[in-house]
């Protein structure tokens, strides 16, 4: 039930295949320094399409992208020269599917405009005007992350994919224990139990029970009493490909016992830059043979997924939880949690109550009390992939489905 990954490989498969793909070569590169805007000028012996953008991060640029285009200026054998006007320097990078200029700039600036020229005396010519623009008008109209949708429309209607999502499959849950083996996590105040031998006892439990419907794949990250670091949950998941992610914790308010009940948390914003950063440093999501700009688009697109996906999940379990219990917070909340930091599993961490309290900490021990909270979890995945019981249905929500509309 890989429905996005399925879509993202598809996009990418159409991208990288441009049809009728014809390498022209890239004789000059010049620069045109005027009062309101700076003119580029590129000059090819063949017909090219180009495709032009401005990026604002990490520094600002302009990028072309060819179809297809080689590099054969006189005098640049470097593939790199330095620009005027607005444009500090530029390079050629020849090796993507797409090749493309780069053209560092200035200051923020806006294409004006953009033409194909026929060749007079020259090659042919593709011209691009840039003007200087505010700030915060060239971050509204500038690449990744503000404008992701814009582009990523571009790319979807120029690949041409087909959206219709793939019916489903088998689920796939991680379940995740917290702490284990030299990490207690929370001790046990009242009861026997440490946090994580809490964690895992529910965490079998929930197994038991979602193996039972027959509907689930669980996947554990521990299933007895062993250390595993945060980095090798998130990789578990990643290697899963899961559909949900879900830490299994209990809190902790020190000295005060007063603080009782379950808290559900999905990604805050900074979650979500580790996951970005987690993206591209782990290399799951950067391939040469595109476009960093489309590596780019994907993780935006797979980002919005996740995030839309882990916060409808984290509403239905803290509906079903709140039926069986008291809620410490009843209103979503987030954190910066480093095991909700893959870029695509949609993933919430559940604190399942306080080891400080006596009354949760009596409820987390008692075997059939715990199996009850585990009940409404397995509840609120149902609910969650509801969409999935009928057979012939497809389960269908978030980001994608926005691009999916657009792209008709
Ligand atoms: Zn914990």
């Amino acid at each position: 039930m890989r429905v996005f990954a399925a879509m993202v490989l598809a996009l990418i498969a159409a991208f990288a295949a441009p049809a009728g793909a014809q390498a022209s070569e890239i004789t000059a590169v010049r620069f045109g320094e005027h009062a309101s805007h700076t003119r580029i000028v590129i000059e090819t012996r063949a017909p090219v399409r180009a495709r032009a953008h401005t990026l604002s991060e990490p520094a600002a640029r302009l990028v072309v992208s060819f179809e297809d285009a080689a590099w054969s200026v006189d005098g640049l054998p470097d593939r790199a020269g330095i620009g005027a006007g607005l444009v500090g320097v530029f390079r050629f990078d020849g090796a993507a599917s797409h090749p493309r200029l780069v053209f560092t700039l200035t200051g923020p600036a806006s294409i004006s405009q953009q033409m194909n020229l026929d060749p007079a005396g020259g090659g042919y010519r593709t011209v691009i005007d840039i003007e200087p623009v505010s700030a915060s008008a060239f971050a509204s109209v500038s690449g990744f992350p503000q404008s992701a949708a814009t582009l990523t429309e571009l790319v979807v209607r120029e690949a041409g994919v087909d959206f219709t999502p793939q019916a489903c499959e088998r689920i796939r849950v991680v379940i995740d224990p917290g702490h284990g083996g030299r990490d207690p996590g929370a001790l046990a105040r009242f009861g026997g139990m440490h946090e994580a031998g809490i964690a895992l006892a529910a965490g079998l439990q929930l197994r038991d029970i979602l193996n039972e419907t027959g509907r689930y794949e669980v996947i554990m990250t521990r299933d007895r009493d062993v250390y595993v670091s945060l980095e090798d949950r998130v990789r578990i998941a990643r290697q899963a490909r899961a559909d949900l992610f879900i830490s299994l914790h209990a809190d902790s308010a020190g000295d005060n016992t007063g603080p009782r009940g379950a808290t559900v948390y999905s990604m805050n914003a900074r979650a979500e830059s580790r996951a970005r950063s987690r993206a591209f440093s782990e290399g799951d999501w950067v391939d040469v043979s595109r476009p960093e700009e489309v590596s780019r688009i994907l993780v935006e697109m797979s980002l919005s997924n996740k995030r839309s996906q882990s916060e409808l999940f984290a509403e239905s379990l803290r509906t079903e939880i709140g039926r069986a219990g008291p809620l410490w917070r009843s209103t979503p909340m987030e954190a910066n949690y480093a095991v909700l930091t893959d870029a695509e599993t949609p993933a919430v961490l559940f604190e399942m109550g306080f080891m400080t309290n006596r009354e949760d900490a009596r409820r987390l021990n008692d075997v059939r009390e715990r199996r009850r909270l585990m009940q409404s979890a397995a509840a609120a995945i149902e609910s969650h992939f509801s969409g999935c019981r009928a057979p012939g249905r497809t389960y269908w929500a978030g980001g994608p489905a926005t691009a999916s509309a657009s792209a008709r």
